[in-house]
């Protein structure tokens, strides 16, 4: 069993108060690491680091060429332990090894990215209406950036948030969840090994309510990004308004997967069931809510059930497992309380409906869809975050649309249908952050992700969301010889 140090300031160092957490492989249900349990005065120790290397020493005076260097050298070396991070994952999370493999051979991929756009963040010279000044906008890093990471991707998360972060000049401190901290424990190693100044990039492990609250309220924190559930983001919302910092948030979702009765029906039915099943339903993203035409509803039902009873549950690092433990207890437990809600709301489950036995680790639900589902039950309404799926009529467009938008979210929907005027209809009806048409699930580095509504604040990925990690600043310059003829006068 390993045992793991924050990393501050380019070293591993015990926690301040000399606790630790255990974390377990959901998969085997045994403690294979330890992680510190970090408390405000850890933090205090990364931000320091953090700031110090903000405002002072190599980083502060680096060329953005130069920063963009270190994150593509970085972005190799990612490359280089592709299989040995992922495995960490698998381990932590139970995630599947043959996604994880795929994510981190994808991953670099926003190193590269974001450390060829560091030296592209230009200001602008401003035709200013008046006489005698030059004006220009220089656009500058927030700050020290608080990184505030779920449990279900934390490698994935740690690129959407520190690529644009780091290319943008700040530093960061990485707090993972409690639940899955040793991939970015792991991680920051390398970003030594590529050369990064001590300091730019720091870890500090620990409880959300303890170290994650101490790094919000954190007077030398500038920047909060956040992924997670939203109640936790309104929280975080509200407390880093007392300090008045930049929030960004990335939550929860209830997402449509609407099924016209034009669509391919086989790639329907395989984005339908990819949309919910892909990482035993544990992702933001998950088309939770199947919307399907009436007309073909229970043809598709069937064929759905057909494919997800197919689903092998398993050890996640074999690569014929299709379905692994869900990653928490707590996790397990709402994901099967949320199945008995629906059958006691009337819902009629047509697949799977409860554990599955036989597993080791005691975390496994069976792939699980419900029929009959009504608008306004709590399964239609709520973010499960497992492999639960609603299946819903609707008879029209105009229906279609109505059912899609009455949720509180708008985090994704996907759109199966072969009409391309319906398509485009759709995808501007839709209040969702990403739309997919004809697929589910697809995401890249240069394309914008975020949510509507209760789905988030902030854009990640893509050219704008190094602007997340900027102010802007203007500057005004006078040409003007001598002193005003009215110095009372604001000009
Ligand atoms: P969570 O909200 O419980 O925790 C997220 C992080 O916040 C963890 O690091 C946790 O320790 C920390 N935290 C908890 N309480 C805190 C507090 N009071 N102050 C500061 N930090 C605190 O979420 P989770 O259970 O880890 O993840 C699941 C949720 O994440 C789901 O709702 C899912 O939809 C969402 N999610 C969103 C996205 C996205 O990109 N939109 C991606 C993945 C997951």
């Amino acid at each position: 069993m390993k045992s793991y140090g924050h990393f501050i300031n380019g070293s591993y160092v015990d926690p301040v108060q000399g606790r630790w957490i255990d974390s377990r492989n959901p998969y085997t249900g045994e403690v294979w690491a330890r992680i510190p349990q970090g408390c405000p005065g850890d933090v205090d120790r990364a931000v320091a680091a953090a700031s110090q290397a903000l405002n002072q020493g190599s980083w502060a005076k680096m060329t953005p060429s130069a920063r963009g260097r270190l994150m593509v050298r970085l972005a190799d070396i990612v490359a280089e332990n592709a299989e040995r991070l992922a495995e960490v994952e698998v381990r932590d999370n139970g995630k599947l090894m043959a996604e994880m493999l795929g994510q981190l051979r994808y991953h670099p991929e926003w190193w590269r990215y974001f450390g060829g756009l560091a030296d592209k963040v230009e200001g602008a010279m401003v035709p200013i209406d008046k006489p005698d000044m030059f004006a220009f906008t220089r656009h500058e890093p927030v700050g020290v950036v608080a990184a505030l990471t779920a449990w279900n991707s934390p490698l994935l998360f740690i690129a959407w948030k520190c690529a644009p972060a780091l290319a943008a000049g700040c530093t960061v401190v990485v707090k993972p969840s409690e639940f899955a901290s040793v991939s970015t424990l792991e991680f920051a190693a390398l970003t030594k090994q590529a050369g990064f100044p001590d300091g730019v990039f720091n870890v500090v492990t620990g409880y959300g309510p303890e170290a994650g609250s101490a790094l919000v309220d954190h007077p030398d924190v500038a920047k909060v990004t956040f992924t997670g559930s939203d109640t936790t983001g309104a929280r975080i919302y509200a407390q880093a308004a007392k300090t008045l910092k930049r929030v960004s948030l990335e939550l929860g979702g209830k997402s449509p997967n609407i099924i016209f009765d034009d669509c391919d029906l086989d790639a329907a039915v395989a984005g339908a069931v990819s949309g919910i099943f892909a990482a035993t339903g544990q992702t933001c993203i998950a088309g939770s809510r199947v919307l399907v035409q009436n007309s073909i509803k229970d043809h598709f039902t069937a064929r759905l059930v057909e494919l997800g009873r197919t689903a092998r549950k398993g050890d996640p690092m074999l690569p014929e497992t299709n379905i692994g433990p869900v990653t928490t207890a707590p996790q397990y437990q709402k994901i099967l309380d949320y199945i008995d809600i629906a059958k006691a709301e009337g819902a009629r489950c047509v697949l799977g409906g409860g554990p599955a036995a036989g597993l080791p680790g005691g975390q496994f639900v069976e792939p699980t869809v419900f029929v009959d589902v009504q608008p306004g039950m709590r399964i239609a309404r709520e973010e499960v975050f497992g492999p639960v799926l609603s299946i819903l009529g609707f008879e029209d467009e105009d229906e279609a649309v109505r059912l899609a938008n009455d949720t509180i979210y708008g985090l994704a929907a996907g759109v199966w249908t072969s009409n391309i005027g319906r398509a485009v209809r759709m995808s501007a009806a839709l209040k969702a952050g990403t739309v997919w048409v004809n697929t589910y699930r697809a995401v890249s580095y240069m394309m914008p992700f975020g949510g509507m509504k209760r789905s988030g604040l902030g854009r990640e990925s893509g050219i704008e969301a190094i602007r997340e990690y900027l102010e802007t600043k203007s500057v005004w310059i006078s040409t003007a010889q001598g002193a005003p003829a009215n110095p009372f006068i604001m000009r």
